[in-house]
């Protein structure tokens, strides 16, 4: 008989954010089209508008996953350590009930590694379990650096400029002003989910969407600190092509694109979480109608209404949607930069294309991003401090005019063509989703 025909079943259980919905659909993709069927954990408010897309995907409701605007009620470190505290006993129940109805056939569970309350649910059935990160290996490295840290006397000692400056351990280029901490305040709270997302852990592995060649030392440092596999094989999202986004895509603006010069747009998205401050929006309008560079400006639903007169001044200089298909935005041929937050899925797709970056970080995630884009991959511009209309236009100038943005484009360039061989046969991603289905198919149940 065909092996096909005796599919092992993978449950994913994603963090309900647009950003680790999405990678971790495509790694169901990437593991459906190796033969596993795929079921999805997902919470009610999370529904993908575009689940026609994934034919076969079982969908399954957690029914205590938190509403996503609890994030913004009460901040991100707390809106986690409560997800997992309040959704525990319903997944188990979940997957009890799975594993009653339809026979003990789960070979793995495969989960966000911020949703740890899996790992108890997976220890109770004996069955394997998985983590997934949606973030870079540095990252989570960093998470390690951090949860070893006493809140208290760290703030104190980050007081010293040297310590700031100082690399960490075996993490070069990263100093501890790089540790990504802000936006995760209180830092005595943020380390607590550190230290509980390493201590709840049961997976005998972890999935990282990530390239061999971006993060080789961290990677091997990351494998250090787990002490289980890691298998790094991202870009995910090179190897599909279906959408998992929970908004309507505007695709009027590809039709816009087509019309414009190659490689003289700017691209401009803040992903799918953070807003920009209106004052600053005024100076990046400002900005960017003062470089005469055409722009398409992601100003998604619920973000804060542009005043009239920048309404009217920006629509007749750019184009402005709810919500882009970003990718075939990316691969555009009329896009010569992108104006990103750097999100680790942004900062992947970005590079994919070969498309060098204009960075506003807003929260220590995308810092780090951001200090690598900007002086690591040297593929980028950092925009530090208050924002204002010349520096925006300089900066656009520079990405899109000058030599500068040139040599950037080039150094894209080459990483795209790493990243397409590190996906194709033999390749490091290529091999590590082979190691993985492997390992499914083998240990798993
Ligand atoms: N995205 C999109 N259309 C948009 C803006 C964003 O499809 O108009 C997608 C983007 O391709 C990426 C995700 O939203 O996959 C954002 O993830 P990222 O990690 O960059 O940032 P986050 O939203 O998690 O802050």
């Amino acid at each position: 008989m065909e092996k096909r025909a005796e599919k092992k079943r993978i449950v994913l259980v994603p963090l309900p954010l647009q950003g680790h919905i999405t990678p971790m659909m495509q790694l169901g993709q990437a593991l459906n089209s190796k033969g596993f069927s795929i079921t999805v954990f997902l919470g009610e408010f999370n529904r993908i508008s575009s689940s026609k897309h994934f034919p076969g995907f079982q969908f399954i409701t957690i029914p205590e996953i938190l509403p996503v605007a609890e994030v913004e009620a009460i901040g991100p470190v707390e809106f986690l350590i409560k997800l997992n505290k309040t959704s525990e006993a319903s997944f188990k129940d979940c997957v009890s009930q799975m594993l009653i109805q339809q026979g003990n056939d789960i070979a793995c569970i495969i989960y966000d590694d911020l949703m740890y309350f899996c790992g108890a649910a997976a220890n109770e059935f004996k069955v394997p379990s998985i983590i997934f990160c949606t973030t870079s290996a540095t990252h989570k490295v960093c998470n390690y650096v951090l949860s070893k840290l006493n809140a208290e006397k760290f703030l104190i000692d980050m007081e010293d400029p040297d310590l700031q400056n100082k690399v960490v351990e075996n993490l070069h280029p990263v100093s501890f002003k790089d540790l990504p901490i802000g936006g995760f305040e209180p830092l005595e709270r943020f380390l607590v989910l550190c230290r509980e997302i390493i201590t709840k852990r049961s997976a005998c592995g972890a999935i990282i969407n990530t390239v061999s060649c971006l993060e080789s030392s961290s990677l091997t440092l990351l494998q250090q600190e787990l002490g289980i596999s890691v298998y790094p094989l991202g870009p995910l999202h090179i190897t599909t092509k279906e959408t998992s986004s929970l908004l309507e895509e505007d695709r009027s603006c590809i039709e816009w694109l087509n019309k414009q010069k190659p490689r003289s747009v700017i691209y401009i998205s803040m992903g799918s979480i953070f807003d920009i401050e209106t004052k600053e929006v005024l100076e990046m309008a400002n900005g960017l109608c003062d470089s005469n560079q055409p722009f398409l400006w992601v100003i998604r639903p619920g973000s804060k209404p542009l005043p009239e007169e920048v309404s009217k001044m920006v629509s007749e200089k750019g184009f402005i949607v709810k919500w882009a298909p970003q990718n075939e935005v990316l691969a555009h041929p009329a896009v010569g930069g992108f104006w990103s937050h750097c999100g680790w899925n942004s900062t992947l797709e970005s590079i994919a294309e070969g498309v060098p970056m204009i960075c506003r970080p807003f929260n220590g995630e995308q810092k780090l991003n951001a200090m690598y884009i900007e002086s690591v991959w040297r593929i980028g511009i950092l925009l530090q401090g208050e924002v204002e209309r010349g520096g925006v236009e300089r900066a656009v100038k520079r990405l899109i005019m000058d030599e500068e943005g040139a040599s950037m484009r080039e150094r894209a360039l080459v990483l795209k063509e790493k990243f397409n061989a590190s996906v194709s046969s033999g390749g490091s991603s290529y091999n590590a989703l082979n190691e993985l289905v492997n390992y499914l198919e083998t240990e798993g149940k």
